[in-house]
């Protein structure tokens, strides 16, 4: 899960990074006042999306009065931003920060991640901030600075001062660089984070060391265990075809295609899409319904799939290791029955009680068309889409 700029800064100055002055603001005139009441005479207004790039999609303008915060606000509000990291929908802008400017001296990229081959937290930084990560690795990948930390000591100050020296740091800010360092260290592990990403930060000409802009992502499956960051979630900036499947506890992601992919498990999720692509279709989505599903649950699954207006064939693709195919092709019938569903359905089932599942999808008389190899699957999802009746013999259902 991601959150909003604002939020990240929150949490990193709880855990002693700094940042500069601050406040959230709904509107256009609460931005106004809000610069009002944090004083100076320069801020930056930023649009707070989850996604970044913003500055060169205009979501990042310095302003020098409240009403040049009021104009620039009354364009950001209720857009739609673009930026190269949102896709082409873009984001929608409910709610803005205004920051008081600061003397920027230097910008430095500041990055954590988990190095899945190393199994480690991963500090990744360079002195070429402002720019993105992965622009600088392939602009120049020399400058870039890492560190892996040993989980049962954590991250040792000696690291902390060794990065700083790498980046340049100025000796009178080396303590402060520790500081910035171990904050956003601990902030990542007390919270389950996956990414902390602040880019940039920078060394200002009074020679503070302060975030600028913060990024963190969390790992979904450890939110339970953190209800203060799960009520950060801002469904605004989902999809809401993957907010409504999360709310259901299924995972999907949307794709731009019309053939609706319910499967199990992420491999054969892949496959299957690999495989319609190869049939000559676009899957219109990727919808694992996980091991052990029951009936309930893959007629869930069914509904949020045909939710999608864009969806115009089903592939029901099965491999029942710990499912069960009559327990798949339940949840198939039930699904059909309740809704009414006027697009041709797929199935292949392969695993446990097969037999069983193709049994209940013959005796139920409805008009699913069923395929016994995954190819055959795809290509006659694909055919049904493109209404290809002599190939599939193309039914519609009738509820
Ligand atoms: P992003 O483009 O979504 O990553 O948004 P950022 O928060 O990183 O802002 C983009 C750029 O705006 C930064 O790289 C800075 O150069 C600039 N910027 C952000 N805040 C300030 C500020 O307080 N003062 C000045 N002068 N520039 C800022
Ligand atoms: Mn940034």
């Amino acid at each position: 899960m991601d959150i909003h700029e604002y939020q990240a800064k929150e949490i990193l100055t709880n855990f002693g990074v700094d940042v500069p002055p601050g406040a959230l603001a709904y509107s256009p005139e609460q931005a106004a006042y809000r610069a009002r009441e944090l004083g100076g005479d320069r801020w930056v207004v930023k649009a707070q999306i989850h996604a970044g790039g913003r500055g060169k999609a205009g979501g990042v303008k310095v302003c020098d009065s409240d009403s040049e915060i009021q104009s620039t606000c009354e364009e950001l509000f209720g857009r739609k931003m673009v930026t190269h990291q949102t896709g082409p929908e873009g984001k929608g802008v409910y709610r803005v920060y205004v920051e008081g400017a600061v003397p920027i001296e230097r910008e430095i990229y500041l990055g954590f991640v988990l190095d899945r081959t190393s199994q480690r937290v991963m500090i990744v930084a360079s002195a070429e901030g402002g720019m993105e990560i992965e622009e600088i690795s392939a602009e120049k990948p020399d400058s870039i600075v890492r560190a892996t930390v040993e989980p049962a000591v954590g991250l040792r100050d000696f690291q902390c001062r060794q990065i700083a020296f790498k980046l340049g740091i100025p000796p009178a800010q080396t303590q402060n660089m520790v500081r910035t360092l171990q904050g956003c260290y601990r902030a990542f592990r007390e919270h389950d984070a996956t990414m902390v990403e602040i880019n940039p930060l920078v060394v200002t000409s009074d020679n503070r060391i302060l975030a600028l802009d913060a990024k963190m992502t969390f790992d979904d499956n450890a939110l339970f265990r953190h209800p203060q960051i799960s009520e950060l979630r801002d469904k605004s900036q989902e999809d809401p075809r993957e907010s409504r499947a999360a709310d259901r506890g299924l995972s999907y992601v949307g794709l731009d295609g019309n053939i609706g992919c319910i499967v199990n498990g992420a491999g054969l999720a892949m496959a299957t899409m690999d495989t319609i692509k190869l049939a000559g279709g676009e899957p219109a989505n990727f919808l694992d319904i996980g091991g052990g599903a029951t009936p309930e649950r893959v007629a869930k699954a069914f509904r949020l799939v045909l939710s999608d207006s864009n969806v115009q064939a089903v592939l029901v693709n099965i491999f029942a290791g710990i499912n069960r195919c009559d327990w798949v092709a339940e949840g198939v019938v039930q699904a059909l029955k309740e809704v009414q569903v006027d697009v041709p359905v797929v199935v292949r089932l392969a695993g446990t009680n097969v037999e069983e599942g193709q049994k209940i999808l013959a005796n139920s008389g409805l008009p699913v068309i069923r395929a016994s190899t995954l190819m055959e699957a795809a290509e006659r999802s694909v055919g049904a889409w493109k209404n290809d009746i002599t190939q599939t013999n193309r039914m519609r259902a009738v509820t």
